[in-house]
């Protein structure tokens, strides 16, 4: 029998001034006919900035959120998706970076908000200059500077009121170099303060993170409630409990994930796709403890 899926044919809102149709649209169109309409009147920056001009308020996901209602608002439409990233150090290894890419998508109509969220690689980073060195170029060899944009600030102000020249979307040596004299001169400590630039249309690399989430956005939106067909069924939860290969004891490791509705309370539960069974006896509380 053929059905055709709910959202065949429909338009979905998107506040984006970053470019972010470009990950999104390819992985949406999975969806026959289902399509982008950009809310261009939204300034998502009011919702805060990666420079801290406008602080964040609330977190990443709620963000997103309100991201997109604000696009289903200015659009009219009952459908909208919206991006939100956020970058710090790894919660395991604070030398490097980690990334959280979300996607939040909302069904007004069917009172549906789902979050799809991924670990992302990110060359988030930053670093201090008085000037063009060796230093400097290892820093902007290691973030992939020019396809990468980065942004210049005086590392270190008397007035936090008055913080001095802010340069973003940085990606040619010219700028930079005028950049950074400008922003040391500004800095009580004579330095400038380079940093990646996290908006998605200078960054490639968050860009292909993003396009990677929305694929997986998209699967979901695929997949029906076995129980009432609203589409977005997919995973709410994972049980623990892996048993340890050698021991057979419970491990922490996810054993199975629960799957649900978005909609209605109906829940399956399901063995790691990946058909690993057992656990390495380091993850074993007993045998490694
Ligand atoms: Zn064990
Ligand atoms: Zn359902």
């Amino acid at each position: 029998m053929l059905t055709v899926h709910p959202y065949a044919g429909t338009q979905v809102a998107l506040a984006t001034r970053h470019g972010k149709q470009q990950a999104l649209a390819p992985a949406l169109a999975r969806i026959p006919g289902m399509s982008l309409v950009l809310a261009d009147d939204v300034d998502t920056d009011q919702l805060g900035t990666f420079t801290g001009e406008i602080p964040r308020s609330g977190s990443a996901s709620e963000t997103a959120v309100r991201k997109a209602r604000l696009a289903i608002e200015a659009t009219g439409l009952g459908l909208a998706v919206s991006s939100e990233g956020s970058f710090g150090p790894h919660p395991v290894a604070p030398m490097l970076s980690a990334g959280q890419e979300i996607l939040a998508f909302v069904d007004t109509v069917r009172d549906v908000c789902i979050l799809e969220r991924r670990t992302t690689k990110t060359n988030f980073s930053h670093t201090t200059t008085r000037r063009l060195d060796e230093a400097a170029d290892a820093f902007l060899a290691r973030v992939g500077f020019g396809d990468h944009a980065v942004i210049v600030r005086p590392h270190s102000t008397a007035d936090a009121q008055a913080p001095g020249p802010l340069v973003k979307g940085i990606q040619n040596r010219a700028d930079l170099d005028a950049a950074i004299s400008q922003c040391a001169a500004h800095s009580t400590d004579g330095l400038a303060r380079l940093e990646t630039d996290m908006r998605a249309h200078l960054n490639p690399t968050r860009m292909r993170e993003i396009s990677a989430l929305a694929h997986q956005l998209a699967s979901r939106l695929a997949t029906l409630c076995p129980d009432c067909g609203t589409p977005g069924y997919g995973l709410v939860d994972r049980e623990p409990g892996l048993p340890c290969g050698a021991c057979g004891d419970p491990t922490r490791l996810t054993r199975a994930t629960i799957h649900g509705c978005a909609r209605c309370p109906h829940r399956s539960r399901h063995l790691r796709d990946d058909n690993q069974r057992s656990a390495d006896p380091t993850f074993c509380d007993y045998c490694n403890p």
